[in-house]
């Protein structure tokens, strides 16, 4: 024990004498992110290292002092869409970015904007996005800040002063190609890749010289046309396997298979792993109609950081047909699996099981529930598949599957923490529902999303009780997992899903926000709440921690948005009262900074004007709703907090007012483009009717 103190006591200095001298370091370099963990004052790369554990070992703060943290200063963004921005900061300058891709440099310490940058994205490019036009964060690097642009730019920044360095265009924008990611910076290669797996894209990651923008490799997680090769890093692993994983015409469907998210890297193995994401469209008859497993959708790459050459694959749902995407975030990390010390790479996707494999082979060592699940009983060890349910073929069946978790998963982008002292990984875990219903009608539409899943069919009933029973089983917690016994150690029940990521800290705490708007700490081995700062919006991005001149500060950027509230509407209100804009904030312990009274979010409300078309007209217009509307003005029009509630908007109470903006696109700069060329005048005014109906209905 005397030893144990003695210890401590020579490494208290040590740690204030890093974050000190942290300042001579010069720019970030290779060697320095490959040893992003011994500088506890920053947070280097967006999972803080590239073993992406979220875990900062700074200690000042702890239990016993957590109710002296208070907020040191705050930001105000200019926007009320959703924040996913996980901040960078080095030696005492914070990096971050806010929903339509801009980017701020602070003074950590004291807040001052040093500058910002607006690549302004056109506001049309929001029709792109499924998820909100969010962002997930930027990448430092050799004296550049670089943001993947909603518009699919990838942008290097002068570290000092914020200027454009290089602008490298990476996505083909005739398409609904969407960059909401962190880029990664490996070996002087700016790794980024892109969404658009609901749009009828061909899924790719390509490395980025950091220097100059120029383009090194490209990997298509999807094959393209056979016989036609791409001059890829991809074009040989597609000849050898991925192509006869496919049938049908897939290449005209683009496939899907978006790298919209995590990536790790192991400098040792001088692997790149990269999660990749569903099937586009989701029902497998449309773009794969003979079946296969369709590589590498749902999968976990293995790559060489140099070329992209492949090296192995996992593949967790063979020719998926659920939105399952296995690009939430990995976690690499050295645990004792069955008696022996493994190299892991761990992940806890939508699809609800907890997936742990040796990152040298791609060989999975364990796969269990971590949440409910019904689309598989189990995971097979042997061959590495799911025993899928036969009703879960929703395809197949011709019924409605309801399935455990649905497409906005049992985890999702919202990061987690591997806590290094206590073993556990703290998991925002989510409880979601959703009735899966082959579309027998399917055409694809140009604008909004392509999925072959009937959304009007599967949109809420508006009967009191069965909503009630709806939003009843819609829950979320913080889970404490323990990934060697693949088991629970302790959860946190929050009101509802959507809540944000988590970080935990060498102070045996565990930081989350939550949907309702309050920013929480736990404590990381009871799991017992121990303190709590009201936010005034919800929210769902990850807390960091960092320390300048010896202090340790928590920062969390905060803004109710992304794709709970955008598409299910009426359950993801959990609260009335919400900040018009995104936040950065940060506390420290005494901090002396308060926020301002919250506005009131009081929305002008338009009586609706009669009712125009007849019973048959209205569910029309439902049905087009749901088909091309409801992913982001909400289920049944009603907003979840994020867009302007169209029931109450008082462009219903005019035709040509209408037609303007939803045929014509008059409103395309804010992001609402015109549904013209999909549809009639006639069809779009029955959408109107049906708003109306609703409208008239809420009064
Ligand atoms: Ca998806």
């Amino acid at each position: 024990m005397i030893v144990r103190q003695l210890r401590l006591s020579l490494l208290a200095p040590l740690a204030i004498a890093v974050a000190a001298c942290s300042s001579s370091q010069g720019p970030v370099d290779h060697d320095r992110l490959v040893n992003a963990d011994s500088e506890p004052a920053n947070w280097l790369t967006h999972g803080r290292t590239y073993s992406e554990e979220r875990f900062s070992p700074l200690d000042q703060i702890d239990a016993s002092n957590i109710g002296d943290l208070k907020l040191a200063w705050y930001h105000d963004f200019d926007t009320k869409r959703g924040q996913e921005a996980t901040p960078i900061v080095v030696d005492g300058v914070m990096y971050t970015t806010s929903a339509w891709s801009k980017v701020q440099a602070f003074n950590a310490a004291t807040g001052e904007l040093l500058w910002q940058y607006d690549p302004e994205v056109p506001g049309e490019t929001a029709v792109k996005a499924c998820c909100d036009v969010v962002n997930r964060g930027v990448a430092v690097y050799d004296g550049k800040v670089y943001v993947g642009t909603l518009d699919g730019r990838l942008v290097a920044l002068d570290a000092e002063s914020g200027d454009e360095v290089w602008a490298t265009l990476t996505v083909d924008q005739d398409k609904a190609y969407t960059i909401t990611g962190a880029p990664r910076v490996v070996k002087g290669k700016v790794l980024i890749g892109n969404g658009g797996g609901e749009y009828g894209v061909r899924g790719y990651i390509g490395a980025y010289d950091a220097q100059t923008g120029e383009e090194a490799w490209r990997f298509y997680t999807v094959p393209g046309k056979p016989g036609e090769k791409d001059g890829s890093a991809s074009d040989e692993i597609h000849e050898k396997l991925a192509g006869d994983t496919w049938s049908g015409e897939w290449w005209e469907w683009g496939g899907g298979g978006t790298v919209w998210d995590s990536i790790a890297y192991d400098p040792e193995l001088d692997l790149l792993y990269v999660g990749v994401g569903n099937g586009s469209p989701w029902n497998p008859d449309i773009r794969s109609p003979g079946g296969g497993d369709n590589l590498f959708l749902s999968s976990i790459l293995a790559l060489r950081p140099d070329t992209g050459e492949y090296v192995w694959h996992y593949q967790q749902v063979p020719g998926d047909q659920w939105d399952y995407t296995a690009t939430q975030q990995m976690i690499l990390a050295d645990l004792p699996i069955k008696g022996s010390e493994r190299k892991v790479l761990m992940q806890a996707p939508k699809n609800g099981f907890y997936y742990i494999l040796d990152r040298e082979t791609g060989e999975l060592l364990s796969a269990e529930p971590f949440a409910p699940v019904n689309w598989a009983s189990e995971i097979d060890l042997e061959s590495g598949r799911p025993v899928i349910t036969p009703d879960a073929y929703y395809n197949k069946t011709g019924k409605p599957w309801l399935a455990m978790p649905g497409p906005l998963g049992a985890h999702s982008w919202h990061s987690m923490s591997f806590n290094l002292q206590t073993g556990l990984v703290y998991i925002p875990v989510q409880e979601l529902g959703f009735p899966y219903i082959a579309d027998t009608n399917f055409e694809p539409k140009k604008v909004g999303v392509n999925l072959g899943v009937d959304l009007n069919a599967a949109s809420l009933p508006q009967d009191d009780e069965i909503k009630k029973q709806v939003k009843a089983g819609i829950k979320g917690h913080l889970l404490a997992w323990d990934p060697v016994n693949q088991k629970e150690a302790w959860r946190f029940e929050h009101k509802s899903a959507g809540n944000g990521g988590v970080l935990s800290t060498g102070g045996g705490l565990v930081f989350q926000g939550d949907a309702e708007g309050n920013f929480n700490a736990f404590n990381a081995s009871s799991g017992e709440k121990l303190w709590s700062f009201f936010a005034q919006t919800g929210i769902i991005a990850a807390p960091i921690s960092y320390a300048v001149d010896g202090k340790q500060y928590i920062t969390i950027v905060v803004g109710w948005g992304g794709i709970f509230p955008l598409l299910t509407g009426e359950v993801a209100l959990i609260t009335g009262e919400r900040a018009p804009k995104g936040r950065v904030l940060t506390f420290v312990l005494d901090g002396t900074a308060t926020l301002p009274e919250p506005e009131a979010l009081v929305e002008a409300r338009s009586a609706p004007p009669e009712q125009f078309a007849s019973a048959a007209g209205i569910a029309k217009g439902k049905a087009i709703y749901h088909r091309s509307c409801g992913a982001c003005h909400g289920d049944s029009v009603v907003s979840g907090g994020v867009l302007p509630d169209l029931r109450y908007t008082p462009v219903l109470q005019s035709a040509d007012a209408w037609y303007a903006i939803v045929g014509e696109g008059a409103l395309a700069t804010n992001g609402m483009v015109g549904f013209g060329e999909d549809y009639s005048p006639e069809e779009l005014d029955l959408i109107r009717a049906y708003a109306i109906s609703r409208s008239r209905e809420s009064q």
